[in-house]
């Protein structure tokens, strides 16, 4: 096939531009990326030669500093790449929601560069860090396609040609900058095969010119790190510098992780795992695609695929890991291992484990269990609602602000149960857009004029999970809008005589309201939760609430109108006054509008748009007019 010239995807560019340009905090990381990838290019041809012996190999990875050329030679005996598969592997980003990626990258200070990048993880390019030019050469393991060659100087563009490879696998030729030679020297290339690399199970040989007895020089080959796989280890023997640099392979993140579970299992499925929580959510965990993420898995020690989603269920994606197992079959294929029973068991066994670490480090450790529960809460909500077994465990892993506590104050539904007055039967939450919102919600007054603490919810899925939480502990989980509350006897007969009173004192308005706001509002009634509001809209016990309604207004879905319940405050002035001025005249025509003008504000408190806004600020600058004449008149 020809030569050809061909432009990087846009998102590549735009990548290597601030690989090249941005600071990056810690250059070394380059030649763990290019040795994780030689790496996992073995597995990949190690594993095919479980089925076709004949890719078979001595499986080693060499790199060759040369002094005298300004090169750096990484090079590995793995699968290899197609020329199709260079375009694609290495001239684009398959990642999904790169593009939002690199637009918080480039909207950050430099200060969080690294770290933005260190979570994404660049791989191959981070190898244009220390090169002006990288020649790559690749022969696929199994084909009789030629080797090709690629080059690119890490601009917009590289070619792409032909080029004579005799065995199969990948070398990758990294034209130093000048500011880079460190890269050439054994002592540097060990120092950092050492600390990133020393637990790849292949050999990584250094092959480089050294000093005979007879003072001539000679290439010598050494391997450089000890293959010890880090799973298989004692733990008490594992450092935890060990275990991060083991992180940083792995995960390819330039940060710690926040926790690390060492694990093995014996009894009915006997297997190693060694998982990590990362310290912070990776920006693409909402992402669908992210489902698919799963833990690497070996048997025996030998690789069978980097991602195994089936050893844990969804809602732990965001966990990093290793499971080796001493039990699977190893020539299981990757299509069977989803519904095998070993891989079932081992996944039963590592939620288990992980649950307790998780409940482990809420109670021993609150503030880095609120960390993760800051970033990772919401899938510890999706575990309630999916995973129905371990469904009580989780809840005890929930955390959640509450009115009556400072922003960002995290609570367990134990510590606010515990702290429930004698008089409080319930456990009260509020959903809605943000705290701020919610903190003047007339849903409240009453409950805050008793000093009752209500949950407070400001992630959209928070509603779905409390409703599939009935109740905890003996005490019903209750929307502060919705339905009547269960008071004390005491505060219940006072409440009772109060409606009893308003009902009879304002039968004729509440019929009146009924009727005129009949399309709207399915019952008129006195409330006993406004203490200071005229009134406000409550759904019935069972009705969606009036923030679900919201939320699949904005997905675009269709849900029937629901009419809600208009509770007036039988304290308030103003439904007096509007029983005197219906008294007075029981057919004003400004009763009507009075009602109307009653009903879009209770709309407004719900923050929910009004039908005619127009109308409705005509009607307020007609009354603010009657006020200020009044006002003048005095
Ligand atoms: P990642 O490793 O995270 O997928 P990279 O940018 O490092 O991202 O590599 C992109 C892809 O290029 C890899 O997924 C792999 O398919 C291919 N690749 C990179 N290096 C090698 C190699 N040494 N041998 C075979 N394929 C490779």
């Amino acid at each position: 096939m020809p030569e050809e010239t061909k432009k990087f995807q846009t998102e590549v560019q735009e990548l290597l531009n601030l690989v090249i340009h941005s600071l990056y905090s810690n250059k070394d990381i380059f030649l763990r990326e290019l040795i994780a990838n030689a790496a996992d290019a073995i597995d990949k041809v190690r594993f095919e030669s479980l089925t076709s012996p004949s890719l078979k190999a001595e499986w080693q990875i060499k790199i060759e500093p040369d002094k005298t050329r300004n090169t750096l030679r990484i090079s590995d005996n793995g699968v290899g790449m197609t020329r199709s598969e260079v375009v694609e592997n290495i001239g684009t980003i398959a990642k999904s929601g790169t593009r939002e990626y690199l637009a918080a990258l480039k909207k950050s200070d430099s200060k969080n560069l690294p770290e933005l990048i260190g979570q994404f993880g660049v791989g191959f390019y981070s190898a244009f860090m220390v090169s002006d030019k990288i020649e790559l050469v690749s022969k696929k393991a199994g084909s009789d396609e030629k080797a090709t060659l690629w080059i690119s100087q890490g601009e917009s563009s590289y070619t792409i040609d032909d080029a004579e490879m005799v065995e199969h696998g990948t070398s990758i030729t990294l034209h130093l900058k000048p500011d880079c030679k460190i890269y050439l020297e054994d002592w540097k290339i060990q120092e950092i095969v050492k600390k990133y690399s020393d637990f790849i199970e292949h050999p990584v040989k250094l092959v480089s010119m050294k000093k005979q007895k007879d003072e001539s020089s000679a290439l010598e080959e050494e391997i450089i790190n000890s293959q010890k796989a880090i799973w298989l280890r004692p733990a008490n023997e594992i450092s935890d510098e060990e275990y991060k640099q083991f992180y940083g392979h792995l995960s390819h993140f330039d940060t710690d992780p926040l926790l690390h579970i060492h694990y093995s299992a014996e009894g009915t499925s006997e297997f190693k795992a060694l998982l990590f929580i990362p310290s912070k959510a990776p920006f693409d965990f909402l992402n669908p695609e992210q489902r698919k993420a799963g833990l690497h898995l070996y048997i025996k020690r030998v690789f069978i695929t980097e991602s195994c989603p089936d050893l844990l269920p969804e809602y732990l994606r965001f966990i990093k890991g290793v499971v080796d197992s001493s039990d699977l079959p190893l020539n299981i294929s990757r299509e069977m291992l989803q519904d095998n029973p070993g891989i079932h068991k081992i996944n039963k066994n590592l939620v288990r484990k992980i649950i307790s670490e998780l409940k482990n480090l809420i109670e021993k450790d609150r503030e880095k269990y609120n960390s993760f529960f800051t970033d990772f809460g919401r899938f510890i909500k999706e575990g309630v609602h999916s995973d129905f077994q371990n469904k009580d465990k989780l809840i005890e892993l929930l955390l959640f602000e509450t009115l009556n506590n400072a922003d960002g104050k995290l609570f367990s539904l134990k510590e606010y149960s515990e702290k429930m007055p004698a008089e409080q039967k319930e456990i009260y939450y509020i959903c809605g857009e943000s705290r701020a919102v919610l903190e003047k919600s007339p849903h409240l007054e009453f409950l805050r004029s008793r000093n009752f603490d209500v949950i407070l919810m400001t992630d959209p899925i928070d509603e779905w999970i409390l409703q599939s939480i009935p109740e905890y502990s003996g005490k019903k989980l209750k929307s502060a809008g919705k339905g009547d509350f269960e008071l004390d006897e005491k505060t219940k007969s006072e409440k009772e005589d109060k409606t009893k009173k308003a009902v009879e004192e304002h039968k004729t308005l509440v019929e009146f309201l009924k009727k005129t706001l009949e399309k709207d509002v399915r019952e008129v009634k006195f409330s006993t939760r406004l203490t200071e509001s005229p009134c406000c809209l409550v759904s019935g016990e069972h009705d969606p609430s009036i923030q679900m309604e919201k939320m699949f207004k904005a997905m675009n879905r269709e849900m029937p109108k629901m009419k809600r319940i208009l509770e007036l405050n039988p304290d308030h002035p103003l439904v007096a006054s509007l029983q005197s001025l219906y008294d007075k005249n029981s057919s004003d025509p400004k009763l009507a509008e009075f009602a109307e003008m009653l009903y879009d504000q209770a709309l407004l408190t719900e923050g929910i748009p009004l039908a005619d806004p127009i109308k409705f600020s005509k009607r307020v600058a007609t009354l603010m007019v009657d006020g200020i004449k009044g006002e003048i008149g005095k």
